[in-house]
Formats: structure tokens, C-alpha cells, sequence
């Protein structure tokens, strides 16, 4: 797999404030790497060092497997503040005179205005357009001259739900078209729902990261049920994953050490002697990993 961003040991203080601290990561190609971290856990400082804004005090980083310099920049497509382009003037207007420091072509322009949705809109003026299409507006801009890669900082905020589910859907066509993600949220399901991978920030520290599927794979516990009820808890004791229990008033809820997976837990129960009437696996959500994760970094 291609590398796309490596970071390393990177570090940035305002005065006393330290806004990011060590920070080392790895994106690849093809992934929707979500930064989750709460507000003032130094996200838009990490974005912002990674698109040159600003400087960081130490440690590196890699594009594309090279220091950044301006012929990479074109690479790299980003949205990082409100939406801002010129009230009176059409969203193609606007995007013509992006495309011209871009030095992309026109034909780039009905592409993006396309794939964001806007093409019926495109001779709207920009101050009658709602936030969620201003919004559309600059990621269509960010996507001019075809970057390898997208930078969005918070790509919802203020949008109403409609308005995030259509920006949600959208981020999802892009990398599904070969662009690679990168974004910072503070919103759990956010993550959850659009990324691969995510990186969890505390007070400008990484305390995790990894693929949202694994995150979310590990099961913690599984309601159980039979028509002996009495048996099934002496049996599921002593399974080798066995950890504690819960009775509940139709079910027993059972918490394990290591991943068990269903269909296996169901075939050892039956060659135990114990035919179940319901399964239902619990998954652990990210957002209960995240709050675990920042609880012990208090
Ligand atoms: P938010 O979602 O609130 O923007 P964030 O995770 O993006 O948060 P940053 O904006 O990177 O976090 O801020 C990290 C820390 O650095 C915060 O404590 C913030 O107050 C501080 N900070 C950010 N920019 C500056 C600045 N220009 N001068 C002083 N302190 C700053």
C-alpha cells in the first residue's frame, strides 16, 4: 500500500499551551482517516502544520514520500475554514477564478460542480446559496485540478441534518473515485460512520489509532437465551473465554476476555448440550472506546 502522509514526533506549543505533542501517523492511500479528538485537542493545529500555514516546533512530515514543497501542494485539496468565495458573483464564476490559480481546466470545472451536486445551481449567486451547498461549494473547489488527497476540517459543523448527510454521502463518493481522505471531527458517530481509520486525539497526544472496523470489532458481551436457562449458565462458565455475567430478566448478558465470534460461540454451546433460542452479539461503540480512551488520560 502507498503511503500517502507520514508523520513524525511532531510538536507545537502556543506560549504555555502545548497544542500538539509527539505526534506520529501514517496514512495510506485510499483511506478516510478521521482525526476525532475534542475541541482544543489540537486537530486544526495538525491540519494547518500539514498544509504549511503554520510551522511546527519539531518533528517532520512526509507527502507522498517527500518534504512538502509547492509542486506537491497541488496534491492536495483542502477545506479548513468556513466557506468563502464572493458573495455576488455564480458558483462556476467563483470556481473559474479558483480553476485559474489552480491552473486546472475548464472541463475541471463541470466535473466538480457535478460530483458535488451543484451543476443545476451552477449560476446561483454564492450569498443566496444555503450553508450546506456553500459547503458543497468548497470541497468542489478544493476538488479542482483532480488532488490526490482532501483535507476537511469538521466538514459538518453547522450544517443542519439533511445537510450533513449529503456532505456524509459526498466525502464517501470521493474516496470511492480514488481521493484520500483526511479529516478532523470532534463528532464520535461522524467517524464511525465515514472512516476507515481513525486517530484519537487528548490535549494534543495520540492515544490511539487503527482501523474503525477493529475498533468496533471487539465484541464485549453477548445476550444469550435458551429453553434452560439454568444450564446454560453453568455450561457458559466454563467456556474458555469465560468472563463474568449478568442475568437479566429473559436473557444472560456474558462478557468475554477475547473476541468470540457467533457462529462459534453457538456450535460450542450446542456440542455442549445447550440449544439457544437467541443470540445477539454487543458490540462495543467507538464512542464507549473513546470515552474509556480520554477517561484515562484525565
Ligand atoms: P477545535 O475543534 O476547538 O478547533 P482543535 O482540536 O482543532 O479544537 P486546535 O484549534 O488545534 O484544536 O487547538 C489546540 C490548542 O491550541 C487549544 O488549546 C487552543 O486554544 C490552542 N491554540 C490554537 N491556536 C492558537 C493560537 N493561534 N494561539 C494560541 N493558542 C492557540
Amino acid at each position: 500500500m502507498k503511503t500517502i502522509l507520514s508523520i513524525q514526533r511532531l510538536s507545537k506549543r502556543y506560549g504555555k499551551i502545548q497544542a500538539i505533542k509527539d505526534l506520529s501517523l501514517k496514512v495510506e492511500q485510499g483511506q478516510i482517516f478521521g482525526i476525532l479528538g475534542p475541541n482544543g485537542s489540537g486537530k486544526t493545529t495538525t491540519l494547518s502544520i500539514l498544509l504549511d500555514l503554520i510551522k511546527s516546533d519539531q518533528g517532520s512530515f512526509e507527502w507522498f514520500g517527500e518534504p512538502a514543497h509547492y509542486e506537491l501542494r497541488k496534491r492536495i485539496g483542502s477545506v479548513i475554514e468556513s466557506p468563502n468565495f464572493y458573495p455576488y458573483l455564480s458558483a462556476a464564476t467563483n470556481l473559474r477564478l479558483v480553476a485559474a490559480i489552480k491552473e486546472s481546466g475548464a472541463d475541471d470545472i463541470d466535473r466538480v460542480l457535478q460530483l458535488t451536486g451543484l451543476e443545476q445551481r451552477k449560476d446561483t449567486k454564492f450569498k443566496t446559496f444555503s450553508f450546506g451547498m456553500k459547503q458543497r461549494l468548497a470541497i468542489a473547489s478544493a476538488l479542482l485540478g483532480k488532488p490526490d488527497v482532501l483535507i476537511l476540517d469538521e466538514p459538518t459543523n453547522g450544517l443542519d441534518p439533511q445537510g450533513i448527510v449529503q456532505i456524509r454521502e459526498l466525502i464517501m463518493m470521493i474516496a470511492r473515485e480514488g481521493t484520500t481522505i483526511l479529516l478532523a471531527s470532534h463528532l464520535l458517530d461522524e467517524v464511525q460512520k465515514i472512516c476507515t481509520h481513525v486517530a484519537v486525539l487528548s490535549k494534543g497526544i495520540k492515544l490511539f489509532d487503527g482501523k474503525v472496523s477493529e475498533v468496533l470489532a471487539v465484541s464485549d458481551s453477548f445476550e444469550l437465551a435458551g429453553d434452560d436457562m439454568e444450564k446454560l449458565l453453568k455450561v457458559i462458565r466454563e467456556h474458555p473465554a469465560y468472563q463474568s455475567h449478568q442475568v437479566n430478566n429473559s436473557f444472560i448478558q456474558v462478557y468475554f476476555k477475547e473476541k468470540v465470534l457467533p457462529g462459534a460461540l453457538n456450535n460450542w454451546l450446542f456440542s455442549q448440550g445447550v440449544i439457544l433460542s437467541h443470540l445477539s452479539e454487543r458490540k462495543r461503540s467507538l464512542e464507549q472506546h473513546f470515552l474509556e480512551l480520554l477517561q484515562n488520560n484525565q
